[in-house]
């Protein structure tokens, strides 16, 4: 039986969720193609991810190596260019990511196997495969069928496909397999993880984000919306000119250039809704935008639309959530 391989990405102990999204892309891809899907995980004590893993593919295999405690993309490409042609799966997926930019080429040049990178869809057509990638900064989306192979590799972009644990859960087989490496990996060395500055806020982790733009006018303005996402217990990202003004860090930029984030919800305030800028917020599950231009492009991606001025907007959507906490308690 033909097999699709996810590699799962974890980072200090927890499981990134671009794993879960892949294999629930992979899952549907491996129900169409009649393959078996399955997790790969390398690293030092990762037996309760394996089962964490268990519970969305029909195999898990682990590889588990003090020498793997931190990523490094010498021994993975020389543990899975082993693994891979050992089991020649149809498919191999790896996330966009820091790591996956970095292993993919790699471990794809070792195998002479085709690559797409940055891909938003994945398709099997008889027994090529078809990715789809944006171009342009997102402008364009451009579909290329690979050239025959017996395997394929894709890096998939973060935040692309919704995950979903299958029902009921897969309960897959963990099969440890024991390290093939024997020595120290000296090309390159891990030395630490850079935590982002005491107060730094990672915006791909919120669940609820209010997004500010040029209509909020002027710096002065800005107590009022670090306010409101206080009371809503947000975190505020932008667009980018409100970067290029200086008045919020880049790492809280949104859009092609900044972060790609998928909060539960997702406010926008006085964002035009830009290619660039939307690129990185259409997967929230829930946009409200609020913007005094009917026409305003960020409408067609929003859920709810407010055609108002932010700033009757902002202090009253304040107090009535500040009214119905009050009638909580
Ligand atoms: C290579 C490249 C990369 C880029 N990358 C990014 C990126 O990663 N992220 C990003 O965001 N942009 C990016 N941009 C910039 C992008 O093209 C837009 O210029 C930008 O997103 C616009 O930001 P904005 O919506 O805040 O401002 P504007 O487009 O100026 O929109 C402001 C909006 O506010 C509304 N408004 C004004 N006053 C009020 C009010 N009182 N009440 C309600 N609404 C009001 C207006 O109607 C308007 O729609 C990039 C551009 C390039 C060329």
């Amino acid at each position: 039986m033909a097999k699709i391989f996810v590699l799962a990405e974890h980072r200090q102990g927890i499981i990134r969720d671009i794993t879960f999204e892949m294999l629930t892309k992979a899952r549907e891809l491996a129900e169409k193609t009649n393959a078996e899907l399955c997790a790969v995980i390398l690293g030092k004590g990762i037996a309760e991810h394996a089962k964490a893993l268990a519970e969305y593919a029909k195999t898990v295999i682990t590889i588990d190596d003090p020498k793997l405690e931190n990523f490094n993309s010498e021994a993975y490409k020389k543990i899975l260019t082993k693994l891979i042609a050992e089991h020649k799966p149809s498919l191999v997926m790896l996330g966009h990511t820091s790591y996956g930019v970095e292993l993919a080429p790699r471990l794809a040049t070792a195998l002479n196997t085709p690559l797409a990178t940055d891909c938003i869809d994945i398709a099997f057509e008889g027994d090529t495969l078809a990715v789809t990638r944006q171009m342009y900064g997102g402008k364009v989306n451009v579909k290329a069928t690979l050239r025959k192979a017996e395997t394929y590799m894709v890096t998939v972009r973060q935040a692309t496909f919704t995950p979903k644990k299958p029902e009921p859960p897969a309960n897959g087989q963990i099969i440890t397999v024991p390290s093939p490496l024997t020595e120290e990996i000296t090309e390159k060395r891990f030395l630490q993880y850079v935590l982002p500055p005491p107060g730094g806020v990672d915006i791909t982790a919120a669940e609820k984000l209010v997004g500010i733009g040029r209509g909020i006018k002027d710096q002065a303005n800005m107590p009022l919306m670090e306010d409101l996402a206080k009371t809503l217990g947000a975190v505020l990202a932008c667009s980018r000119p409100i970067v290029d003004k200086g008045w919020l860090p880049n790492d809280r930029q949104v859009g092609s250039s900044g972060k790609t984030v998928k909060p539960k919800l997702y406010l926008a305030l006085g964002i035009s809704g830009a290619f660039q800028h939307v690129l990185g917020m259409k997967s929230s599950d829930l946009i409200i935008a609020v913007n005094k231009d009917p026409k305003a492009p960020i409408f067609s991606f929003a859920d709810y639309g407010v055609v108002e001025d932010l700033f009757k907007i902002v202090p009253s959507l304040k107090n009535k959530i500040n009214e119905v906490k009050a009638q909580k308690t």
